[in-house]
């Protein structure tokens, strides 16, 4: 495992972070999260992610036993704060600083800890001023309740803005939590640039694009059982917006730029992340220990522009 400075701070975490949306409290049972998670701690993962919404806060729970026996000083541990669990009432979402004070002390009791390492907004909040939601985030590091502050899927002009009351409050806002793939760019051409600037690192989702950069949906054939498109819980329907045969064909003809490098096409998939150097770390999802295992390997991998240039070609960019 290699590790990489999260934004401009001393926070180092994991090049990969493991995450369990979808998966914990849901797609599989405890005993195979667990197993995620061991694999992951086996192979020098540091950095885990999830989010109070998550199976509707199960996921959080599930985690927190994962992790109850490791070193807390060992771990870092990002969680995030944003859409309502449970009931709805009026005050029950958003980042007021009602929902975030409430919602913090909920995830730390499921999580089985004093601190997160990073508390995220989960979305931008168009109807919450701005000051309000910063200088709750600024309450709640200054609690000790988290030590860092990061964003989730906010535009560059949102997280500049976030970053100015945060710096003015004197907290830390370091990351952003964008969707990252070679089939999804769009950080690419302004969150990505005034993240360098402003000293923001990405902590990037769905660097697979959810499974679909394996390789295993194949055009016009059924999706391999237990995979997430058969997910009945909500999988199938996250990821039916990749299950298109012309998408799972370009997938296909990235078949032989991996086999030349030596990767897997799940390897080539995090690798690509990877080469991005305002991405921090790549957040992995897993059904099985397995796929962490094989997906670990394409931490260090160096692409070249040839092979960059290539994938371009095959995907259409
Ligand atoms: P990925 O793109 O890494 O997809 C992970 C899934 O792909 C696995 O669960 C597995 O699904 C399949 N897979 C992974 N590796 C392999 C392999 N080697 N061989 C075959 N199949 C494989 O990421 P996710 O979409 O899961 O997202 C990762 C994390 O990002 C989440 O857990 C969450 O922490 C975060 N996230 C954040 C969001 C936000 O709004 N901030 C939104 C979404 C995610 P299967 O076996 O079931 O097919």
């Amino acid at each position: 495992m290699e590790y990489r400075y999260l934004g401009r701070s001393g926070l180092k975490i994991s090049e990969l972070t493991y995450g369990n949306w979808i998966t914990h409290a849901s797609q599989v049972g405890n005993d195979v999260a667990t197993q995620c998670v061991r694999a992951a701690l086996d192979v020098g993962i540091t950095s885990f992610d999830t989010a109070d919404t998550y199976a509707n806060t199960a996921a959080e729970v599930v985690l927190g036993d994962a992790l109850a026996s490791e070193r807390r000083e060992s771990l870092e541990i990002f969680t995030k704060v944003y859409w309502a669990t449970g009931p709805q009432g009026a005050n029950d979402g958003g980042l007021s600083r009602k929902h975030i004070m409430e919602s913090i002390n909920g995830s730390l009791r499921r999580l089985k800890t004093d601190y997160v390492d990073l508390y995220q907004a989960h979305r931008f909040d168009s109807e919450t001023p701005l000051e309000e939601t910063m200088l709750a985030f600024a309450d709640v590091v200054r609690s000790g309740k988290a030590l860092y502050i990061g964003v989730s899927e906010w535009t560059a002009d949102q997280i500049r803005a976030g970053r100015v009351l945060a710096d003015d409050l004197g907290i830390h806002l370091i990351s952003n939590q964008p969707e990252y793939s070679m089939l999804w760019r769009v950080i690419d051409d302004e969150v990505v640039p005034t993240s360098r600037d402003l000293g923001v690192s990405q902590i990037v989702f769905s660097p697979l694009a959810q499974g679909i950069l394996t390789g295993k949906y194949l055009p016009g054939q059924a999706p391999p059982a237990g995979s997430r498109a058969t997910d009945t819980n909500g999988g199938a329907d996250f990821i039916s917006r990749w299950m298109k045969d012309d998408v799972l064909q370009r997938v296909q003809g990235l078949a032989p730029i991996a086999a030349e490098a030596g990767l897997s096409l799940a390897q080539l998939g995090v690798a690509w992340v990877l080469q991005n150097q305002n991405v921090a770390s790549a957040i992995i999802g897993a059904s099985r220990p397995e796929q962490v295992k094989e997906n670990v390997s394409a931490v260090g991998v160096k692409l070249d522009a040839d092979q960059l240039s290539r994938i371009d070609e095959v995907l259409g960019d």
